[in-house]
């Protein structure tokens, strides 16, 4: 049997998958049927729920390949790395597949280079062609479309959240789990210093389905609760312009375009902001684009599915009033 499709595993720090791994597991099972393979998940965290490790099984990995240690809690990536390296070393992988996030983002960089592997990073389509993976990935801030290919295994991909079909869980499918016995660097640094985040009781904007985002038009930072009452009737993250990030308004990990997040979510709402083409590298494959803006040459109307045209500060309570008549019904 050819090498498995490995998941490299994001949970939310709980012992829970993200949402976003129902999207990996499942273009993982899909591509490795093709090839008479099986998916498999590979997570590293300090405790699994017993849940979590049922949720794989139900999405479609046929093994978990589960490295449960406290040295895995907060992510270092020069503790994970070698791990997971020597790990593909010994089980050689067909190929391994992880979700665009902060941490996946910069492991699998390093995984490839110590792998001596080719790496398709943000990935927004993958086929097989002559028993070869081929990935699609948007370059040059959208304006054109890559393809990707490998000249040896193992193939490493990130693939961009929301865009691949999610798997459906299934009840009675099951991995099995192994815990295989992996060397762990020594600790090269010490913890100093914790943060976490508060909770917002919004959606993450990588995973979300609705994106609500602000721009220089806010006119200052007190106003994103106008944007917040929206997101928390219809469910939506918020993000914002690097315009309203560099004026401090928001941390930057809000940030949507070239120099920050790339989101694809169902429905992004665009509030004063005016489209430059480092902020549409970020958002332009959502699939609904609505944007709000007084100026009717804004250039973000070009890529817009709905425009307004008018004052956010009067159309963003409207619209929230609106929606909330809608769900209250
Ligand atoms: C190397 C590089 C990387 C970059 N990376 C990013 C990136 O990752 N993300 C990003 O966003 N930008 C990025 N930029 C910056 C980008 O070029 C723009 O400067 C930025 O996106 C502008 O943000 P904005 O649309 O909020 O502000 P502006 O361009 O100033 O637009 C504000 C808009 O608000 C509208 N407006 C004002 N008041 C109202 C109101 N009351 N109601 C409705 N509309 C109103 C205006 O008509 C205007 O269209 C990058 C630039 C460079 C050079």
């Amino acid at each position: 049997m050819p090498g498995a499709f490995w998941c490299i595993v994001e949970d939310d720090r709980l012992g829970s998958p993200k949402k976003v791994m129902a999207e990996v597991v499942g273009e993982a099972s899909r591509l490795a049927g093709q090839m008479g393979a099986q998916a498999e998940a590979v997570w590293l965290t300090d405790k699994a729920a017993p849940e979590g490790v049922k949720l794989l099984g139900e999405l479609g990995a046929k093994r978990i390949w589960l490295l449960e240690n406290e040295a895995f809690g907060a992510y270092r990536g020069e503790v994970w790395t070698p791990v997971v390296a020597e790990l593909a070393a010994k089980e050689s992988p067909q190929a391994i597949l992880a979700p665009v996030t902060t941490r996946q983002r910069e492991m699998m960089a390093r995984l490839a280079a110590r792998l001596g592997a080719g790496l398709s990073a943000d990935s927004t389509a993958l086929a097989l062609e002559d028993g070869k993976l081929v990935a699609t990935r948007p370059v040059y801030a959208g304006k054109l479309l890559s393809r990707v290919t490998w000249s040896k295994a193992p193939w490493l991909v990130t693939l961009r959240p929301n865009v691949f079909r999610p798997a459906e869980p299934r009840a009675d499918a099951a991995a099995q789990v192994e815990r295989p016995a992996v060397s762990i660097p020594a600790e090269g640094m010490k913890l100093v210093e914790r943060r976490e985040e508060a909770a917002t009781g919004l959606p993450e904007l990588a995973e979300a389905e609705i994106v609500v985002s602000g721009g220089r038009g806010l006119k200052g930072p007190e106003n994103f609760v106008i944007l917040e009452a929206l997101a928390k009737v219809i469910g939506a993250a918020v993000g914002a312009s690097r315009a309203a990030v560099d004026a401090g308004w928001r941390p930057h990990r809000f940030q949507i375009g070239q120099t920050g997040r790339t989101i694809s979510p169902k429905l992004y709402m665009g509030f004063g902001i005016s489209g430059a083409i480092q902020h549409l590298a970020g958002m332009r494959t959502s699939k609904v684009i609505c944007a709000v803006n007084k100026d009717p040459e804004a250039p973000i109307f070009k890529i817009a599915d709905y425009g307004i045209v008018g004052d956010l500060f009067e159309v963003a309570p409207l619209l929230t009033a609106e929606f909330k008549k809608l769900f209250e019904k």
